[in-house]
């Protein structure tokens, strides 16, 4: 080989090879670029990501599968006045510090984010009550959920709301009921008596329209005094002091003295008991009554006229379980959980023509939880409604 054709050889090679360096230079620089653009983005969704969590209008903690490290947004550090930081405690039964119960701390086990963390429990609206180091209390309504990747549990993240603010309305609306009804329970028992005493004297003038105007004010009163005691019983039962005794009595007869009674109210309607024989159940017999004499009037308000209503006992195991089934209007869906709440009426315009103000049930349902009892409704729409509850038989 000459050295001319060296030279030319070498030349070649050499435009070659830098040809390739420049191409592969300005591909890495183009990837380069790309990885620099990604990051960018990655990192300004983080920061828009921490920004967002950051300014919340809603308290946010978020604690790490790993290393059970705490973060804790802005929001949550005014309510609380304190920083969030550290690790959460794993030790289940550790006092919160913080959050209460029945003037009790909470243990790390029932800490709705402890919960979601372990447990992979999602907790919903859950009310604590919060012990700020300043002494000032609150109350928080609080949610959990686990986070997950690949159905691992990676973390936990539980939001708090301060309801302080609505539980202090509410507790003034319940010292509001329990004061007017307080009041007015007096003045109704005295009426209650000069109207008693004045329908006797009428009775003796033989005065017919008389005697039908007091006896028309007897009933009304009598209505009127009722509707003070629910009143009074919604207010005890909420400040726990309403009293329970327990002792046994005959289901049996109270179904029957209640139906009886109830029968004489209605002449469109058709009470019929059906029952096993002699049912001896433990609980308080005065409270019973209520809850069945709630449950077969509202059988009666709302079917219509001419219908029958069955009254049906059972026993089962240790229980006995009481039925009252109407052919009445029915209870949508989305309505059956809600009737058992305070002050609860559905709230469909053709059904808000029927009287009362959605204490009965929730007075049912808390008589019935108190002697550890179930009550539960079944109902179709335009067919009618089956309310049943369980109470403990003597043994
Ligand atoms: P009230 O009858 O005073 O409104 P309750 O607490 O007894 O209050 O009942 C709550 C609501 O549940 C009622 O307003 C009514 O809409 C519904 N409800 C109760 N019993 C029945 C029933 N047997 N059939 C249909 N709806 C009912």
């Amino acid at each position: 080989v000459t050295a001319i054709e060296t030279t030319i050889l070498l030349g070649v090679i050499y435009g070659f090879l830098s040809i390739t360096i420049g191409w592969l230079k300005q591909t890495i620089d183009t990837l380069l670029g790309r990885e620099k653009e990604l990051r960018n983005i990655a990192e300004e969704g983080e920061v828009r990501l921490t920004t967002i969590l950051q300014q919340l209008p809603v308290g946010v903690m978020i604690v790490d599968a790993k290393d059970h490290k705490l973060t804790g947004n802005k929001h949550l550090e005014k309510v609380t006045g304190r920083k969030i930081k550290g690790r959460m405690r794993t030790d289940e039964s550790y006092p919160s510090k913080y959050i209460y119960h029945n003037d009790k701390p909470v243990l790390q086990k029932d800490w709705p984010i402890a919960r979601a963390l372990t447990k992979g429990k999602t907790v919903t609206l859950q009310e604590m009550e919060y012990r700020r180091e300043d002494k000032k209390r609150l109350f928080l309504r609080v949610n959990a959920s686990p986070i997950k990747k690949d159905e691992e549990i990676i973390a936990a993240v539980s939001t708090f709301y301060d309801v302080t603010h609505e539980k202090e309305l509410e507790q003034r609306k319940d010292d509001f009921v329990n004061m007017a009804s307080h009041e007015l329970k007096t003045p109704i028992t005295s009426m209650k008596l000069y109207i008693d005493l004045l329908l006797k004297r009428v009775q003796h003038y033989e005065d017919q329209r008389a005697l039908k105007a007091v006896r028309s004010i007897k009933l009304q009163t009598e209505k009127l005094q009722e509707l003070v005691s629910d009143l009074l019983d919604v207010s005890r039962l909420q400040t726990g002091k309403l009293q329970f005794t327990k002792e046994p009595f005959s289901l049996t007869e109270l179904l029957e003295e209640t139906i009886e009674m109830l029968q004489e109210t209605t002449k469109d309607h058709e009470i019929i008991l059906q029952q096993a024989k002699d049912l001896t159940v433990i609980g308080d017999r005065f409270r019973i009554y209520q809850v069945v004499s709630n449950l077969v009037t509202n059988a009666i308000k709302y079917s219509s006229s001419g219908k029958e209503i069955i009254v049906r006992v059972e026993k089962e195991g240790e229980k006995a379980i009481v039925h009252i089934q109407d052919n009445g209007i029915g209870i949508p869906k989305e309505q059956r959980r809600k009737i058992f709440e305070r002050l609860y009426q559905v709230t469909d315009p053709k059904e808000k023509t029927f009287p009362g103000i959605g204490m009965g049930l929730y007075i049912a349902k808390e008589i019935i939880k108190r002697h550890k009892g179930r009550i539960w409704v079944e109902s179709e729409k335009g067919k009618g409604s089956k309310f049943s509850f369980t109470l403990p038989l003597k043994k």
